[in-house]
C-alpha cells in the first residue's frame, strides 16, 4: 500500500506543478504584452532611445531594428555590419 500512496502523492505534485506552470504562462504573456507596449529600444546608429512600433524600422538577420529618423535607417541599411554586434 505504501507504493500506492507514493503514486497518489506524485500525481498530486504533478497536478500542482502543471497548474502553477499554466498560471506562470498566463501571467508571463500578460507581462510580455505590457512590456512590448512600453518597450524602449535603442537606435543602433545614433544610440538614441526609440519607442517600439516606430515607423522607421528595418529587418536584418531576422531582427527588427528601430530608428529615430530615415537618415539613421539609411546609414544602417548601407552598412548593417558596422552597427550590429556579432
Ligand atoms: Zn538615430
Amino acid at each position: 500500500m505504501k507504493k500506492l500512496n507514493l503514486v497518489i502523492v506524485l500525481i498530486g505534485l504533478v497536478t500542482i506543478a502543471v497548474k502553477s506552470n499554466a498560471n506562470a504562462t498566463i501571467s508571463g504573456s500578460k507581462t510580455t504584452l505590457i512590456d512590448s507596449a512600453k518597450k524602449v529600444l535603442v537606435d543602433p546608429v545614433c544610440k538614441m532611445k526609440v519607442k517600439a512600433g516606430a515607423s522607421k524600422t528595418t529587418v536584418y538577420n531576422k531582427v527588427i531594428y528601430n530608428f529615430c529618423s530615415e537618415s539613421c535607417k539609411q546609414k544602417f541599411v548601407a552598412e548593417p555590419t558596422k552597427y550590429v554586434k556579432k
